[in-house]
């Protein structure tokens, strides 16, 4: 055994150091950043902001984004009639998720070539591609990207979920465009308490960007961004890209319906009767959590166990606001840091080690 004892660091091990800034105005902040992706032969703008493919990965979501040029992980259980039936601005924000499995390769090629008859896209390249699996540490996972890559020379591929710079490389070189980065920060993860295995996010992205970055890809930091704050601290960290699912969840645009609770209050009405306060919520849950297994997936045959919860989170409205939220927290942290744009955070920023602030899960 080995015990490695210096110290990786998350979200809340770190603080932004302000620093002297000629910035004028938080609009001055440029939150879209260009990629030139490594494989496919393309460029693409857009503000690094994934919404991720758990129930927060609709069409509707995608509606919203698209009006801020944010990216939509769309989740692998919508049919072909949903992709379908979704809308053109929708579909420029959304990207294709899939296991590692041959069957819903061939459903992303399939709709992809539907959405071109439909005239929803120009050309099957233009939808970009998540394979997403929970441990992308598994040998066969290399070859299975390799083997959509040699299919697909130019479509944008993204791959994950790895946490170390040694997958990162290995991923990017079998063919991955961006590599996925987050073994167990997940809002609705449990994969630390079941297996007790994970990685500390900021420590996480410093040394898979740098990884991924000397080999011309990149990285998208996923999971465990639980505020604004988080964002800016994972950019400062070099990740490219965040996926954030919980901050986005208990919205109008997260599949589900309305649930509503009454909580008996500790205030009497004019009858001396307890008043009754009701409050709503919407169902968020882990994609391997045995509720979503039984929801898609009949029952839990395919997995070894249960590495995810569900929670019901207070209803939030329209995901507009959550948005607006964000991303005015990080044109703040940019005039804290005088970076004048999103790109530039790695380079501008500095972290501070400081104590935990408190226990993330
Ligand atoms: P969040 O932004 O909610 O903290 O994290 C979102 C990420 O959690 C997802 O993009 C995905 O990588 C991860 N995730 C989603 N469902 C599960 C699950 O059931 N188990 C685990 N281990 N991770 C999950």
């Amino acid at each position: 055994m080995l015990l490695e004892s210096d110290q990786k660091l998350d979200f809340n091990d770190v603080l932004i150091r302000p620093k002297r800034s000629t910035l004028e105005s938080r609009r001055q902040m440029i939150l879209e950043r260009k990629f030139k992706t490594k494989w496919a032969q393309r460029e693409f703008t857009c503000v690094p902001i994934v919404c991720a493919n758990m129930a927060t990965g609709t069409f509707r979501m995608a509606d919203v984004f698209s009006e801020y040029n944010m990216l939509v992980a769309i989740h692998k259980f919508h049919t072909k009639e949903n992709w379908l039936n979704a809308s053109k601005n929708a579909i420029s924000a959304s990207m294709f998720t899939i296991g590692m499995s041959d069957e819903e390769y061939e459903n992303f090629k399939d709709i992809r070539h539907a959405l071109v008859d439909a005239k929803k896209i120009d050309n099957p390249d233009d939808l970009f591609l998540c394979i997403d699996i929970a441990n992308g540490y598994t040998q066969r996972f290399a070859s299975f990207i390799r083997k959509i890559r040699e299919e697909n020379p130019n479509i944008v591929m993204i791959a994950g979920n790895v946490a170390t710079p040694e997958m990162v490389q290995e991923l990017i070189i079998a063919g991955a465009d961006y590599v996925k980065i987050g073994i167990g920060p997940g809002s609705q993860c449990t994969t630390r308490l079941k297996a007790g295995v994970g990685y500390p996010q900021i420590s996480a992205s410093l040394e898979c960007a740098d990884a991924a970055h000397g080999l011309n890809g990149g990285i998208i930091l996923d999971g465990g961004v639980r505020s604004p704050g988080d964002a800016a601290k994972a950019f400062i960290a070099n990740a490219d890209m965040i996926m954030i699912g919980g901050m986005f969840a208990g919205t109008d645009e997260q599949e589900g319906e309305l649930i509503t609770r009454r909580f008996l209050t500790n205030e009497l009405d004019e009858n001396n009767q307890q008043i009754i306060e009701e409050k709503q919520y919407k169902l968020f849950f882990g994609m391997s959590s045995d509720y979503a297994q039984e929801k898609f997936m009949s029952g839990m045959k395919t997995y070894r166990t249960s590495e995810g919860r569900k929670e019901e989170i207070l209803y939030k409205g329209a995901v507009r606001d959550v948005i607006d939220d964000l991303l005015g927290g990080l044109r703040s942290a940019g005039t804290y840091i005088g970076a004048s744009g999103i790109k530039t955070f790695g380079k501008c920023g500095t972290l501070i080690r400081v104590g935990r602030q408190h226990d993330r899960f």
